[in-house]
């Protein structure tokens, strides 16, 4: 099916890593402000089965080890295509373009990321021809309902600034959908383990209200796939009994990421962060992270290029967030679930939000209740904790009535520790144990009214 390609082609590719000193060239990725990849359900007649279109230089013509602004366009037919069809047909370029050795390609949509390797150039991967015969292979022999596909690579800088804000538009379009239907009313949910190859024990559960991680697929895109190709890698789950309506546990869900885990994943929470928080792969779109000294989550998304107010980029919280892990306090999501009313509400939902990067802010804003969206704090109004905390409190946010709860706790707490501690300590030399800690005091004079020695609890903090 390849022997006119120079490179291998086959699953055993897919995962593989290009490193900056490795690869021949970068196509999108952090360095371009516009990059995207899209499918595309045209008419039959539209199509010129087979067809490559390259706008723009070709992989030959591009700088070593530079990079490069990249679109990629597929555009299907078939009889049985439908619109709903175009977002999973989409996801499969993750798939399909790292089972070519020397290719790796992340995220999707508008925040693509594809390296290819020297090696492979060397080999003669000297061309979009070549990468676009085999998708349009792979596309026809694995999902049947494509009957004609043509595909046009675009580096061209204005070409791809002019086709990403036109396919902005089908993307919100397809957003859109999902909104206004909830969870409650439907009895099957729809699982992915597309990310599997670079997560092994992942596995999105796709409601109408918690949209995919990656932000590509929704709860119809589920369902029109999993109708079309059942054994696939988008599949129904059935909801089964609902076990925790706030934390939003289902015993379908728990089945499906268990089996699809082979084990790994025992339980999944859909609205929370905390406890059994769904699992983050690696190609989410944003993380919500805690900030234990406000007791509010923070949220930074993967175009931001700034640190977010804890001092860490994205990059950093992401390798703290990823893998198929279930990580207490970080929490992969898309935009799109920030606009649900599902959104993290078992843990307050926008009352529990306190800082975002402000592009993302505009994006969802009307989606915010009136009364916190400006009280959320962006890199505009806190550039770190103590900012943050002084703006939180200056704008009354709801997270500042859980300080004022957990300072009255701590007064109850002191009181009663005077009561059996009594309020001076002399002491030369002494070891003392409370809460599971040692001190040791060496030649200490201590006068002090009280000591005071508290484990921080993690229950506090997750209210
Ligand atoms: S993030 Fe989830 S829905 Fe998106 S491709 Fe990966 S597994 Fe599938």
């Amino acid at each position: 099916m390849f022997e006119d390609i120079p490179v291998d082609v086959g699953v055993i590719y897919e995962g593989e890593r290009i490193r900056k000193g490795n690869m021949q060239i970068e196509l999108g990725g952090p360095k371009q402000p516009a990059k995207f990849e899209i499918v595309r359900g045209i008419p039959m007649d539209e199509v010129e089965d087979g067809k490559v279109n390259i706008i723009g230089p070709d992989l030959k013509d591009l700088p070593e080890g530079g990079n490069a602004p990249f679109g990629l366009l597929i555009e299907v037919a078939g009889e049985k295509f439908e619109e709903d069809l175009e977002g999973v047909t989409e996801r499969r370029l993750h798939e399909y373009l790292n089972y070519i050795e020397g290719i790796m390609h992340l995220n999707q949509r508008y925040d693509i990321w594809v390296r290819i390797s020297k090696k492979s150039f060397e080999k003669g991967l000297t061309s979009f021809e070549y990468v676009g015969k085999v998708l349009m292979r792979l596309f026809k022999s694995e999902l049947p309902f494509i009957e004609k596909i043509q595909v046009t690579f675009v580096t061209d800088a204005d070409k791809v600034k002019e086709l990403l804000d036109k396919y902005m538009e089908v993307y919100n379009h397809r957003d859109a959908k999902a909104r206004g239907m909830k969870d409650e009313d439907v009895d099957t949910f729809y699982g992915c383990t597309l990310c599997q190859s670079f997560a092994p024990s992942h596995v999105c559960v796709i409601t109408p209200q918690r949209y995919s991680n990656c932000g590509s697929i929704s709860w119809f895109d589920g369902r029109a796939s999993a109708q079309v190709d059942p054994k696939g890698p988008i599949f129904a789950v059935p909801k089964g009994e609902v076990l925790d309506a706030e934390k939003g546990e289902f015993s379908g869900a728990n089945e499906a990421v268990n089996n699809k885990s082979l084990g790994a994943v025992e339980r999944v929470w859909m609205y929370t962060g905390f406890g059994y928080p769904h699992t983050s792969c690696g190609c989410f779109e944003a993380i919500a992270f805690y900030i234990p000294e406000v007791e509010g989550y923070g949220i930074v998304d993967r175009g931001y290029r700034g640190v977010s107010v804890n001092g860490l980029a994205f990059s950093t919280l992401a390798d703290s967030t990823s893998g198929g892990r279930q990580v207490d306090g970080f929490h992969g999501l898309s935009i799109e679930y920030m606009r649900s009313p599902k959104f993290m509400s078992a843990d307050g939902g926008w009352d529990r939000i306190v800082w975002l990067p402000k592009e993302i802010k505009e994006r969802v804003k009307e989606f915010i209740p009136a009364d916190v969206v400006d009280k959320l704090a962006t890199e505009e109004e806190a550039k770190n904790i103590d900012e943050l905390k002084e703006y939180l409190q200056k704008k009354d946010h709801p997270v500042v009535q859980r300080w004022t709860e957990e300072e009255a706790e701590e007064e109850t707490e002191e009181a009663e520790g005077m009561e059996t501690m009594g309020t001076m300590v002399p002491m030369s030399t002494a070891t003392m144990s409370a809460g599971g800690f040692k001190i040791i005091f060496k030649n200490a004079k201590i006068h002090a009214e009280k000591v005071i020695i508290k484990r921080e609890t993690s229950k506090k903090k997750r209210r």
